[in-house]
């Protein structure tokens, strides 16, 4: 009889505005790479990617906003199923941390989790490496997710590859956690 019923397949979601930085921390996450400029992903919804939690082979699917988050609800099959839910800000840019609550809003409500109390969201603030044009204070963030259901929160630079994989670390094993 087979013992190991969990998922092997775990649909994550990054959301937030648009030049956070969303398409960059899933680029350097999974294929290494940083540019500069980037095109609007074309045809490519997600990229998948392969990471052993906990003595375990599973896939991540990582679904990404080709642009549209902009101008329009991204429609419930982009948010449904999700496992976990990434809110992303850029630390120079303090309108794209005030917006994460509508952001965390509008994934409850389209995304449907079975319960929304207690389904896993990361909070990640991206561009590190410009500290000298920080608009958000580290503890200002980390109190916000501490009052928003102990939110995990971390800091990155997907330019410098700083804290990228321990945050996609902690995104897998949040989405791990529910199965
Ligand atoms: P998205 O719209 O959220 O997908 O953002 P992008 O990934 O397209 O990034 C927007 C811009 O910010 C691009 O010019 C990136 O090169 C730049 N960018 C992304 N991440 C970083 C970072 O960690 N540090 C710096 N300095 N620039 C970044
Ligand atoms: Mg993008």
């Amino acid at each position: 009889m087979s013992t190991n019923k969990r998922k092997q397949l775990y649909k994550i979601i990054i959301l937030g505005d648009s030049g956070v930085g969303k398409t960059s921390l899933m680029n350097q996450y999974v294929n290494q790479r940083f540019t500069q400029q980037y095109r609007a992903t074309v045809g490519a919804d997600f990229m998948a990617k392969e990471v052993t939690i906990d003595d375990r082979m599973v896939t991540l699917q990582i679904w990404d906003t080709a642009g549209q988050e902009r101008f329009q609800s991204l429609g419930g099959a982009f948010y449904r199923g999700a496992d976990c839910c990434v809110l992303v800000y850029d630390i120079t840019n303090k309108k794209t941390f005030e917006n994460l609550e509508s952001w965390k809003e509008e994934f409850k409500q389209q995304g449907c989790p079975k319960d929304p109390d207690t389904f896993p969201f990361v909070v990640i603030g991206n561009k590190s490496d410009k500290a000298s044009e920080r608009k958000v204070e580290t503890e200002f963030a980390q109190q916000w997710c501490k009052s928003n259901g102990d939110i995990k929160h971390f800091e990155t630079s997907a330019k410098d590859d700083t804290n990228v994989n321990a945050a996609f670390m902690a995104i897998a094993k949040a989405a791990s956690s529910q199965f």
